[in-house]
């Protein structure tokens, strides 16, 4: 049995407990080593044979992981968050089921639950939103074309933005195309649950400066709609954009 187990967004206990005792009695892991909090694997077994996969083919994990099970071992692919949001999992699956292997998913955290948790939000309040839009930009990977963030945005839901850091200015333009004002809030969350998490609450005009004057490239997510305002609405004081007596803005 290859046990597919979802690691949770960062902080090494916020693994669920059936993940755990899957992780400690497992004889091979393969972890997600771009993402995955190494201090998980400090609850491996002695002689637990331990890869990283982020060195590693599709055809290279799957040598180490059918290989293994076939000689009886008790094996885990550890994945970031959640294995079913982003996770190239599918693939994975698919060549196990052609070769008779039996696996399982062990459900996690993902990144976008911690970072509702770090910014102590809820994404679906009545009357702003009862809808959560998990996306990303495209990049080297396409997004399909009816799904672009221009529509998407159109919804006005609350959004969950993945792996798009890097792409903020475009990112910005699409959601403002779509229909989002330039004041609706947005955050960047970076890094969330781990030690270093950062929380940087903006508005959708400001998401890309923002970013840039955290240094945050990677690793994080926009979050974007009403529902971050009905409990709280940033100052001007801390407004990139407002200039103050000590401060000059950027507009
Ligand atoms: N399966 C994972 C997502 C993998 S895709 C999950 O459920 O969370 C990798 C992307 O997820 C990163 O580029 C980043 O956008 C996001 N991500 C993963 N962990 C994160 C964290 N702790 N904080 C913020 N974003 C994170």
């Amino acid at each position: 049995m290859v046990h597919f187990v979802g690691a949770g967004p960062g902080a090494a206990d916020l693994i669920t407990v059936r993940g755990q005792r899957l992780l400690e009695e497992a004889d091979v892991v393969v972890y997600a080593g771009s993402l995955v909090n190494p201090q998980l694997l400090e609850s491996c077994k002695e002689g637990c044979e331990i890869h990283n996969s982020a060195y590693m083919t599709l055809e290279e994990v799957i040598e180490v992981i059918a290989g293994a099970e076939k000689k009886g071992r008790k094996v885990v692919r550890l994945h970031t968050g959640d294995p079913s949001i982003y996770g190239a999992v599918k693939e994975q699956m698919d060549v196990l089921e052609r070769e008779g292997i039996s696996y399982d998913v062990c459900p996690g955290v993902s990144s976008f639950c911690g970072a509702a948790a770090a910014l102590k939000a809820e994404y679906t309040l009545p009357d702003i939103s009862q809808s959560v839009l998990i996306t990303r930009m495209a990049g080297r990977t396409k997004v399909p074309e009816k799904e672009s963030i221009r529509d998407l945005a159109a919804h006005q839901a609350t959004m969950v933005i993945f792996l798009s850091t890097g792409m903020l200015r475009k990112l910005q333009r699409e959601l403002e195309a779509g229909g989002y004002p330039e004041d609706t809030p947005a955050a960047v969350v970076y890094k969330a649950t781990w030690q270093d998490e950062k929380v940087c609450r903006c508005t959708v005009g400001s998401l890309a400066e923002t970013a840039e004057a955290e240094g945050i490239t990677k690793t994080a997510l926009i979050i974007v709609g009403r529902f971050l305002d009905s409990e709280y609405r940033r100052s001007k004081l801390y407004d990139p954009a407002f200039t103050t007596e000590f401060r000059k803005g950027s507009k």
